[in-house]
């Protein structure tokens, strides 16, 4: 493929297509795609049974490759992201509807927001301020575009968002009344319930979400300022807001690749979420180096290809090797047997899949033990 013409693997690139799993050179960033496909597939399935909407996050993949497979068979119909650079990446590959499901507050980065439908999409953004939505007004009218501005409400995580219903009111009016902004309706998105391990205090926690998001739908009902769209929702949350019957759309992000923090989730069976319902379709591969000492071997993944704030890395496939501590370069593994011989590869399960993808340059997407394609990071660092 031309974007691969003339870089070189284990300098440029981890890989190219149609070379085996064994001869990666790591750590890479791999994509297991018949698992990814897999993911998308149940998704895809899940939304089309209950009428909802799947914009999917880009901030967890960063990849345009992903997201058109998203589109292709996982049902997408758009894309979040978190960053007006990061919406620029996918609004120039041609992708139609961002929504980017945040605060943008910067002047500059308004000004380049309110130029982003020249690529010809759909581009919305959230507010939760009377400022906000005057200086979005302003900047639109220098470039002649108009943009979807959805109220952001803060139903319990505590992060952005208006904190009533009389605030939401206020704002939907705003947004109402500015010319060349469309009111689009309302963002309400609980990120600390989705990471909750068991079932019934994750769902008890997102109801009390919903429950107050239902009760801001019916104050902006009432002020006849009904939103078209309510949008939210994670990979640990999506079936209860799906079934509270006031949520349009979806905005999971996690459910295509998976991680080790999203692994002890369970859902209503108790099965671990990376056991039954979703697969490990990421991983950092790692070979090991060292065994010098007895009871370890180290790998040659770390910090720089994996984040740790959600905790150590699994070792997939190998439930009887722990992960024990993780530095700037290595990774320790603790191997009672001895087992591990040096060239050993195993797959690092990480913690969080967002900020792990954000280290690397390239996914290395196999299938089975075949590289198939090598996908750039399209969005890496694009976090202005
Ligand atoms: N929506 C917003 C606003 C988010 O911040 C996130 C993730 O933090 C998501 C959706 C997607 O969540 P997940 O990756 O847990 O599915
Ligand atoms: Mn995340």
């Amino acid at each position: 493929p031309e974007h691969l013409s003339g870089l070189e693997p284990g300098f440029d690139v981890p890989a190219l297509p149609g070379m085996s799993l064994a001869e990666v050179f790591t750590p890479a960033l791999i994509l297991d795609l018949d698992a990814l496909e897999r993911n998308l597939r149940r998704m895809s399935a899940f939304v089309q049974t209950h009428g909802m909407k799947l914009r999917v996050h880009g901030k967890m993949h960063r990849s345009v490759d992903v997201y058109r497979l998203q589109e292709q068979i996982g049902s997408a119909t758009g894309i979040c992201c978190q960053k007006v650079s990061e919406a620029e990446v996918f609004a120039r590959a041609g992708v139609k509807d961002i929504l980017i499901s945040n605060e943008v507050r910067d002047p500059r980065m308004i000004d380049r927001l309110a130029q982003l439908p020249r690529f010809g999409g759909r581009i919305g953004v959230c507010v939760d301020a009377p400022e906000a939505v005057a200086d979005l007004a302003v900047a639109v009218a220098r470039h002649g575009f108009s943009l979807d501005v959805l109220v952001e409400y803060d139903c319990g995580a505590g992060r952005c968002g208006v904190q009533s219903a009389a605030e939401a009111v206020a704002l939907a009016r705003a947004i109402d009344e500015a010319p060349g902004l469309r009111y689009a309706g309302l963002q309400s998105y609980q990120g600390s319930v989705q990471h909750l391990s068991e079932f019934n205090t994750r769902r008890a926690a997102a109801a009390e979400a919903i429950l107050r998001t239902t009760e801001v739908i019916g104050a902006l009902r009432e002020a006849g300022l009904p939103p078209e769209t309510v949008t939210g929702a994670g990979t640990g949350s999506y079936t209860f807001e799906t079934s509270s019957g006031v949520f349009t759309e979806l905005q999971c992000g996690s459910y295509a690749f998976m991680d080790a923090d999203y692994g002890q989730v369970l859902d209503i069976e108790g099965r671990r979420f990376d056991e039954g319902p979703w697969q490990n379709a990421l991983f950092v591969l790692a070979q090991v180096i060292s065994t010098a000492r007895p009871g370890q071997a180290v790998l040659d993944a770390g910090l720089k290809s994996l984040t740790m704030e959600s905790g150590l890395p699994l070792v997939f496939g190998h439930p009887d090797l722990t992960c024990t501590a993780v530095s700037d370069e290595h990774s320790q593994i603790r191997d009672p047997e001895g087992r591990l011989q040096i060239g050993n590869r195993l797959k690092l399960v990480p913690g969080h899949c967002d900020p792990t993808c954000n280290l690397h340059d390239y996914y290395v997407a196999l299938r089975g033990d075949r590289v198939e394609a090598v996908w750039p990071v399209s969005a890496r660092g694009r976090s202005c």
